[in-house]
């Protein structure tokens, strides 16, 4: 015999005694699990991108376009990715959450973020044809020191999301490489250049793979990642992250 519970689950529970029902962000509002511990005034500061924007790097654009629309990064960069798409601009609350969430293992905002990511992503997602997801890798140095990979984390938010297969031995990471934050575009690129690799023996035929980050800024990194899967004979590579940066 099956007898609804009218207490919450044990794992809730277990839950329940760790996380809070207030805002994780601002410790200021109530929020529950449902809204990925975020409450409703930090929500408000959630900016969806909206047409019209880039075509191949999803920059967002002020104003009415009729006629497809090529950015100056795009035509500044050599971007090997055949589009980009965020699900949100990258500032004040989002760039806050992402913050937290990488550096200072704020794991609670997993869910916040991949629900932004999946809001956006599954419904374009769902008329077209991909075969893998793949997230961009952490040098085995970094992944160690963070002990997660939050673009993986991310990706196989999405791979379950769309039912498409998640493939995280595609890609390695050879290089370290600095932080890009304080860097231009054109250090940014340089930073990146032979800093990925496909792993020994993938070998690739025509496969359409999107490449799953957390913040796209100027495409350095998901691009020289999409080289690399072309390189490897990859048919179509397409980007999708939380957030832009503008
Ligand atoms: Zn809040
Ligand atoms: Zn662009």
């Amino acid at each position: 015999m099956t007898v609804a519970a009218p207490f919450p689950r044990p794992l809730e529970t277990a839950l329940g005694f760790f996380y809070p029902e207030t805002c994780a962000l601002c410790g200021d509002e109530r929020a529950d699990a449902k809204s990925g511990y975020v409450g409703a005034k930090c929500w408000q500061q959630v900016r969806f991108i909206r047409p019209p924007f880039c075509e191949r790097c999803g920059l967002p654009f002020d104003g009415d376009l009729t006629t497809t629309f090529e950015c100056t990064n795009c035509r500044e960069m050599e971007l090997h990715f055949s589009s980009a798409r965020s699900a949100v601009i990258a500032k004040t609350a989002v760039l806050e959450v992402i913050h937290r969430f990488k550096y200072q293992r704020q794991l609670w905002f997993e869910a916040f973020l991949a629900d932004l990511l999946l809001r956006e992503a599954l419904p374009v997602l769902r008329g077209q044809k991909w075969d893998f997801i793949a997230p961009v890798p952490l040098h085995p140095v970094r992944h160690r020191e963070r002990e997660f990979n939050q673009a993986e984390l991310l990706a196989r938010h999405l791979s379950s999301g769309a039912k498409i297969p998640l493939n995280i031995k595609l890609l390695r990471r050879v290089s370290p490489t600095m932080t890009q934050t304080l860097l231009t575009r054109e250090q940014r690129a340089k930073n990146m250049r032979g800093a990925f690799a496909v792993r020994r023996g993938v070998k690739l035929n025509g496969e359409k793979i999107i490449l799953v980050d957390d913040v796209f800024t100027t495409g350095a990194t998901t691009s020289a990642c999409a080289k690399a899967l072309k390189a490897a004979g990859a048919g179509d590579v397409c980007v999708w992250t939380v957030a832009r940066g503008l």
